[in-house]
């Protein structure tokens, strides 16, 4: 009986070590001025092989400048 992957929802990323695609484990780096850092770690040797950057888009805050008047 062959074994359906199709219920694994992470990305794949390749792996040079692993030599072929890997399940990945995002994690949040650090959050930017202008978004957030997201690092890919391979599931299989748990090595760096990636790295995105989610820019925030539409949750931007208004800021109000200047008080009194
Ligand atoms: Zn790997």
């Amino acid at each position: 009986m062959e074994q359906s992957f199709d219920q694994f929802n992470a990305s794949l990323l390749y792996c040079d070590k692993c030599r072929k695609a890997m399940p990945v484990r995002e994690r949040l780096l650090l959050i930017l001025p202008d978004g957030e850092l997201y690092d890919y770690t391979c599931q299989g040797c748990n090595s760096s092989i990636g790295s995105k950057t989610e820019r925030a888009g539409l949750k931007q805050t208004m800021m109000k400048s200047g008080s009194g008047g």
